[in-house]
């Protein structure tokens, strides 16, 4: 567990998603109440709860835990971290809120999206008392202080997806919205997951994310991205690559998804944090795959 100081109201907390620093983290939000953005998954509750105790945040302090979308690195730690913080409420968009109340769809659609490799690190999912359970898609959410938290809709990556604006510093909590961007493994792509994703949604989304005074960008995997336009074109770049081998693999009926996530993601199979390269490189060729092949069933 590591702290990262962000801004003097937000705070992020590494919790060594995937058994590892740098890929995931939560969001620390401090007005007059105390917020948190993104659960983990449940094996990085531990991680974010010491994270709390050494900012001298009591665990009755916290008021409301804000998840972007219902994928396990974001939002599956929900149940667990609601049991040990009792005052906190739990929001995510109500399209999914109920695979948090019960699980049993979403581990195994989780399951199948990660790889074999992968899964070991995405732990279980308590189920979450739905009386802690709020939609999020119209929140706006006043912490006191002049901090302001509004949902702000970005589907694509998934149907449900929502950032979160913080009002007071411009910057935007945007989960898996854009691209991910990890700087310790050099790596910045867009996660392009099955079933759900959706290349239009997803386009329509960075689109609509340039109209907006975004200020920066708080990404979940990992931290603050301070060229907005930077990575919104980086998305699309990267998009526009993935999008071309799919396209080329299914004209040419040649579909080797290790060969061509690889291609899209080089990466050195001896280096140990090439898991996360190749787990949601591959996940995202079988997204655009799906995606591809739903769209060309439906024009033909
Ligand atoms: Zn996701």
């Amino acid at each position: 567990m590591e702290l990262i100081p962000i801004d003097a109201h937000i705070t992020g907390i590494d919790h060594n998603l995937i058994a590892r620093p740098g890929v995931g983290m939560v969001f620390v939000v401090q007005g007059d109440d105390v917020a948190i953005i993104e659960t983990g998954a449940s094996p990085t509750v531990p991680d974010t709860l010491a994270g709390l105790e050494r900012m001298g945040i009591a665990r009755d302090a916290v008021r409301h835990i804000l998840c972007t979308h219902v994928h396990m690195d974001h939002a599956g730690g929900a149940g667990f971290l609601a049991e040990a913080l009792p005052n906190a409420t739990v929001y995510i968009n109500s399209m999914t809120g109920p695979h948090l109340v019960d699980p049993s769809r979403l581990i195994p659609s989780v399951e199948r999206a990660v790889g074999p490799e992968a899964w070991p690190h995405h732990g279980t999912v308590q189920p979450l008392d739905p009386a802690r359970l709020l939609p999020a898609e119209n929140l706006h959410l006043d912490l006191g202080q002049g901090v302001i938290l509004e949902a702000v809709p970005t589907p694509g990556h998934s149907a449900d997806h929502i950032a979160y604006w913080d009002r007071k510093s411009g910057g935007m909590f945007i989960g898996d919205g854009t691209s991910v961007s990890m700087p310790r493994l050099k790596l910045t792509f867009p996660v392009a997951p099955p079933p759900g994703y959706n290349r239009d949604e997803h386009l329509a989304t960075v689109a609509r994310l340039r109209q907006l005074d975004i200020s920066r960008f708080y990404i979940t995997h990992f931290g603050v991205y301070e060229d907005v336009a930077g990575l919104l074109d980086a998305t699309e770049t990267k998009l526009a690559e993935l999008y071309d081998l799919v396209c080329a693999a299914l004209d040419s009926e040649q579909i080797d998804v290790p060969a061509l996530s690889r291609q899209w993601l080089p990466y050195d199979p001896a280096d140990p944090d090439s898991l996360i390269a190749r787990s949601w490189g591959e996940m995202s060729v079988n997204g655009m795959l799906r995606y591809e092949r739903k769209r060309r069933e439906k024009a033909a």
